[in-house]
């Protein structure tokens, strides 16, 4: 890390690092057993039509319960595992988990899965996909592949040969927090993508800048004209659904509509139009 900061920021001994590395280590230690000791689980998070009346998915988001620490955020794990390699193992663990999941929801639900760059990196994504749709049974149409700049980075003719290996096997691909990385643009030209996330961050702020707005209207503009679909991540506020529905956004997801839970719950959740669905059965 310390490298990568140049100009030699890190020259000094800072014990406080020290003891962020040692905590990095011992996470990374307790992650290779995380798996085989089942301490690793998929929380769905709904992902609305723009009315907000009718769930259209949901995304896969991993947790680890940890034995000590208790419940760990992604935020802080999927780097680790990424560094390390894990994250190989985890993510393929991840992949089947949750098309084997959405296998049992209504057919009209998709299931959106986040991908690493490290995943994406290696050899055999493609079959790994192909594997996962096959042994649970999941229509290909369904899984959606939710990928950042981050992991395709220069747009290489390899990563964009992947993507279309990925699309002709039938499933979506997703451009996650979009807006967030380096040369978005760019990669709307390179590849077709079913869908395009915008970023948290500007949803956050969109009330209150006029930059913001000025984003999430430009995304969603080009989104249109690109025939990609566009979901607004990160929704809290009726104000900001209402604007996001003023813009022409196609989705919603977020606190406001609906937290990351478990998947026990989803059956009941998606029994469609929320205004006719029955009230949850005593649990
Ligand atoms: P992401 O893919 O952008 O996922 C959206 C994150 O925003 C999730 O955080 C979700 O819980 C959170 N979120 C959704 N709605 C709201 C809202 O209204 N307000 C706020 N404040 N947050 C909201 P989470 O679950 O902590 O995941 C964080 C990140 O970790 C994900 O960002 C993704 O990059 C990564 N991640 C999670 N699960 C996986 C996984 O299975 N594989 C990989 N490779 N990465 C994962
Ligand atoms: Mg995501
Ligand atoms: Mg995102
Ligand atoms: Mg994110």
């Amino acid at each position: 890390e310390s490298k990568r900061q140049g100009k030699g920021r890190y020259t000094t001994f800072r014990p406080e690092l020290a003891q962020l590395a040692r905590e990095r280590l011992d996470l990374e230690n307790d992650l290779r057993n995380a798996l085989a000791q089942k301490e690793l689980f998929l929380l769905y998070q709904p992902i609305h039509d723009i009315t907000g009346t009718h769930i259209t998915g949901f995304e896969a988001l991993m947790r680890w319960r940890h034995p000590v620490r208790g419940v760990v955020s992604p935020l802080e794990f999927i780097p680790i595992a990424e560094n390390s390699g894990l994250i190989l193992e985890i993510g393929a663990w991840a992949l089947v988990e949750a098309c084997r999941e959405a296998s049992r929801w209504p057919s009209d639900q998709r299931i959106s899965v986040n991908l690493s760059p490290a995943q994406f990196g290696r050899q055999g994504l493609v079959d790994e996909v192909a594997h996962a749709l096959e042994v649970t049974g999941l229509l290909p149409s369904r899984l959606e592949l939710e990928i950042t700049e981050s992991t395709l980075l220069d747009a290489s003719q390899r990563n964009i040969d992947i993507l279309h290996q990925l699309k002709r096997l039938g499933v979506r691909i997703v451009l996650d927090d979009f807006g967030t990385g380096y040369s978005s643009l760019h990669y709307l030209r390179s590849f077709p993508f079913d869908r395009l996330k915008i970023d948290q961050s500007f949803i956050r702020e969109m009330c209150d800048s006029r930059e913001a707005l000025a984003i999430v209207r430009a995304v969603t503009g080009m989104g249109k004209s690109l025939e990609m679909e566009v979901t607004a991540e990160g929704v809290e506020r009726p104000e900001q659904m209402a604007l996001l529905q003023q813009e022409g956004c196609s989705h919603l997801q977020g606190f406001l509509l609906g937290r990351p839970g478990p998947a026990a719950d989803i059956v009941s959740e998606t029994a469609n139009t929320l205004e006719s669905t029955p009230p949850p059965a005593p649990r």
